[in-house]
Order: structure tokens, then sequence, then C-alpha cells
């Protein structure tokens, strides 16, 4: 049982956490599983990563992916942190069934870790089993790689594997191992977790590692610790502004669960919204909304405060200036939110430069679509086909008009918004192909992703890997999937997801 392998063309791992004191983790390898098979390799990820795809689908690659054996170079371990859950101070977390294996170097020069996530108990996993499920595997797999694909900030799936275990959740279900990829697991949580013991050594050592790693630019600057503080600041507003673009609710926006990199991470019961509504809530836990899709960039702002005060002893020795200095970071959210919010909008509206009304015409927009329940993704894509009908009025607009429970109210907006697009003139095709590039046709429906799990633990994963092909390009329109872009119809509509864990 995890027997080294010496010949080694797996990972050419480069470590640097494991460099990190010991009190950053406990070191500890993958329990193995009775009978790995596996479900599907990211082959265009592997290959980015510099790995062999060939050589991980084989026998003994499919044995490192399921945590049987540890590949030579790796020094497993479960990184520890703490977090606020669902606003609860909860000291000490950590990887509860998570194990990094080590980093590798992709070819474009990032490094990134390779960690298993499933791949059994830690001393961080409380009352869990350490184990992950086959449905929540492949709903990460399939989200996360459609994230990518979108060009939003996210880990990755580089694998996903059965382990002949069956697990105990509502019933026995299949267990499975995700091989997840990510430029950091460090998140909002790790620094708590030091800064709550007042260990400041460690908070120090711990940030000096994420700007080495991840902000080389700010490390000769004057007051580095504040540079990494903003720089979290706007990478995290950015990605909310991105997530409300795409209509994305992460579902359980913890401070264990935000990324110090401005990657999404975690992705437990996330959902895609179909009709708009900034109040929607899937998780089935979020009793009160808290992570609701339009509370999102709200979550995130205190998420970030925490950050701020766990940081406070490395931004001044003299505290009352420390706040200070984490105020004025933090301070500025709001409006880098909104920036990128704003500029965002503007893209799927079509709108050249910026315009003083552009703010109201975005709003307006969304609030009919809420009265009318009108699908998010499906209005901002059929809005693509009709920017170029200048003074058009409903007889073009058939299509999307159709969205509103009441039609005619979209006619009113689409009049101003008309009046806008030729304030600031240019070609239709241009104008159209770059909405298009930013409204995709297809996202990861709900009742998609269910159906392709439930075939899944059927045994057919065609619907799985169908599901995936779409979502490589979810920006292109493909006639063959055209079902893939359609909302659910009434007896398809999925109201909750659950974190499977
Ligand atoms: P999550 O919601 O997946 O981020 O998990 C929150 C915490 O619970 C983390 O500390 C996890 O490591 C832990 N956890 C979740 N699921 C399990 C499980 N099946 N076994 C052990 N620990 C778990
Ligand atoms: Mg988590």
């Amino acid at each position: 049982m995890n027997a080294p392998l010496r010949a080694d063309p797996f990972f050419p791992f480069d470590n640097t956490f494991a460099r990190l004191p010991e009190r950053f983790f406990a070191r500890l390898p993958p329990t193995s599983v009775p009978a790995p098979r596996l479900i599907r390799l990211n082959h265009s990820l592997v290959r980015q990563l510099g790995l062999d795809p060939d050589a991980l689908a084989s026998q003994e690659g499919l044995e490192i992916l399921a945590g049987n054996r540890l590949p030579v170079g790796a020094e497993p371990l479960a990184m520890v942190y703490a977090g606020h859950q669902f606003g609860s101070w909860v000291p000490q977390l950590g990887d509860g069934r998570a194990i990094l294996l080590g980093e590798v170097i992709g070819r474009n020069s990032v490094r990134y870790d390779i960690q298993l996530k499933g791949a059994g108990r830690t001393p961080f996993s409380r009352m869990g089993d350490g184990r992950a499920v086959l449905g929540p595997v492949l709903r990460e797999y399939v989200v996360s790689e459609a994230m990518a694909a979108f060009g939003i900030p996210t880990t990755r799936a580089a694998a996903a594997v059965t382990t002949g275990e069956q697990i105990m959740r509502e019933r026995l279900l299949p267990g499975a191992v995700l091989t997840r990829v990510a430029q950091s697991h460090v998140r909002v949580g790790t620094f708590q977790f030091f800064a709550a013991r007042g260990d400041v050594e460690a908070l120090r050592i711990l940030a000096d590692h994420v700007i080495a790693r991840h902000y080389p630019a700010i490390a000769d600057t004057e007051r580095p610790y504040r540079a990494l503080y903003d720089a979290v600041i706007a990478r995290q507003a950015d990605l909310v502004a991105r997530w409300l673009h795409i209509g994305f609710i992460h579902g359980v926006m913890n401070t264990d669960n935000m990324s110090i990199v401005g990657e999404t991470i975690d992705y437990g019961p996330c959902a895609f919204m179909d009709t708009y509504h900034p109040e929607t809530v899937y998780s089935s836990i979020d009793h009160m909304g808290r992570y609701a899709y339009g509370n999102q960039p709200r979550i995130a702002h205190w998420n970030l405060s925490c950050l701020g005060q766990a940081l406070l002893p490395l931004l001044d020795k003299d505290g009352e200036a420390a706040v200070r200095e984490a105020q004025e970071a933090i301070g500025l959210f709001p409006s880098l939110f909104d920036d990128a919010w704003l500029r965002g909008l503007r893209h799927k509206l079509g709108f050249l430069g910026e315009q003083e009304g552009d703010l109201a015409l975005a709003q307006g927009l969304l609030n009919l679509m809420a009265e009318n329940h009108a699908d998010f993704t499906l209005t901002f894509r059929r809005l693509c086909d009709v920017a170029g009908a200048a003074g058009a009025g409903p007889e073009v607009d058939g299509p999307i008009r159709s969205l509103f429970d009441n039609p005619a109210n979209f006619d009113g907006w689409a009049a101003g918004w008309r009046r806008r697009l030729s304030a600031k003139p240019r070609g239709e095709e241009e104008r159209r192909a770059a909405m298009r590039a930013v409204n995709p046709a297809f996202i990861p429906r709900n009742h998609l992703v269910e159906e392709a799990i439930n075939a899944a633990l059927d045994g057919d994963l065609n619907p799985f890997d169908n599901l995936l092909a779409v979502l490589t390009a979810p920006y292109e329109d493909q006639p063959a999937f055209a079902r893939y872009a359609d909302p659910p119809r009434q007896d398809q509509v999925v109201r909750q997801t659950f974190c499977g864990t």
C-alpha cells in the first residue's frame, strides 16, 4: 500500500507548501481504496500541466489518482485552516477529506497544486468519513470545467475515479476521488487560523509564501502586506462580479471557501440560475438566504474584512494604525465591485464606452427580468441576435420578448437600449460577435447536471460526457446540442442543491 513508484513519468513535483513549518499541515498519505476505475481524465488540462495523459490513464496512473500509490516526489499533506461558516467562527477546520500531493509547474510557468479530494480521513476530518461520492465529484468536475471555459478563475478538475467502495450518505453511494488542480489551496481561513492563535510568526510566513508564489510583483513594494490585502480584495471583487455576470451562485461562501488567489473554490451546493431573481437560493442548508445570488458581493465584502482582521498584526506594529490601513483597503471593495460589475454588464449589453445612463439601463433590464420570470442566460443570449436591428421593434424581437411574462414590458426597455447602442455606433457583426463572446448559450443548468449524475449512477456516462463536451465551448452555438440551451420544463426544475458531504 502506498508504495512509492521508482520510475516516475507522472508528476515532476516541485513542492513549496510542504517546506513551510509543520504546524501548517498534517503529513499523511491518502487511504487506499479497493477497486479504482477511471471515470474521466481531463487530457487537455493534464497536457497544460506538462503531464502525460497516457501515463495517467494507465493502471499505475489510475492507482495514483485513486490514492493507492504515491508518485515519487509527492509529499502528501492535509492543510489546516479555520473559518467562518454561515457567519459562525470555527477555530479549526482543515482538509478533512483532501490530500495535497504536491505542486507542479505548468507549461504556462504557473505553479499548480495537485490535490486528491475524497482521499480518506485526516486529523481534520472531525465527524466525517474523509470520502466523497460520485455525484458531487461529477458535479464539481463539470461545473469547475464550465467556469474555466467561461474564462472565470477557478480550480480545475484533472480526473475523476470511482473507488469501488460504497459510502453512506442519504443512502449507499459509490465512492469517488476528484483530482483537483488549483493555483493555491490557501484560503482566507488559513490566515484566520493563525491570527486567532496569535501566531504572528506563522501569519508572516504564510503571507510571504503567498506573495512569493502568487503576487511576486508586490514582494519589493514598501508595504507588501498592505499590497497583498489590496490585491486579494481586487481579485475577489472581480471574481464575484464575474459570477453575477454568468448567473452563478456559489452557495457556501464561508471564509474557508474563499481562495487567496481569487479562484472559485469548493463546488458544493453551487448552482446556475435559470429564471432571474436576485434572491435565488438553491442550497438546502442556506435557510436564511445568506448566500443568495444577489447577496454574494456583500458576503465577499464581509469575508474580506475577516481577512483584514487577520492581517492586522502585519499591517502595522501600532494597533490603531493597522486598523486604519485595513479600513482604507476594504473601504474600496464596494466601488471595485460596482465598477467590475457595470463594466461586465456593458459588455453583455453591447455598449461601447461609458455613458451616464448605463447603470440605469442595466438595472432596468434586470428588474424587468425578475418581474417577468425571464431566463437569465437566454435573455442575454437572445439580446445578441437583435442588437443590430436599429429601430427594430416587436416584429424582430419575438424570440426575446417571449421570455418575458408580459412581452410588452421588454419593448419599452428595448427602445432605450437601442438609443444607447446607436449613440456609439459599431458594425453590426462586430457587436454581435462581441456580445456573443460574453453571453453564453450554454451553462451547466441544474437539471442537466442532475440528469448527467443520475445516468452516471446507473452506469451510463454518456450524458456526463455530452454535457462536458457542450460546455467546453459555451459561447458557440452548437445546433446538435440545442436542447442543452433550453431552460428546464416545469417538471425538470431543480429547486435544491446539496453539499453532498
Ligand atoms: P466543505 O463544505 O466541503 O468545505 O467542508 C467543510 C469542512 O468539513 C472542511 O473542514 C472539510 O474538510 C470537512 N468535511 C466535509 N466533508 C467531509 C467528509 N466527508 N469527511 C471529512 N471531513 C469533511
Ligand atoms: Mg470547503
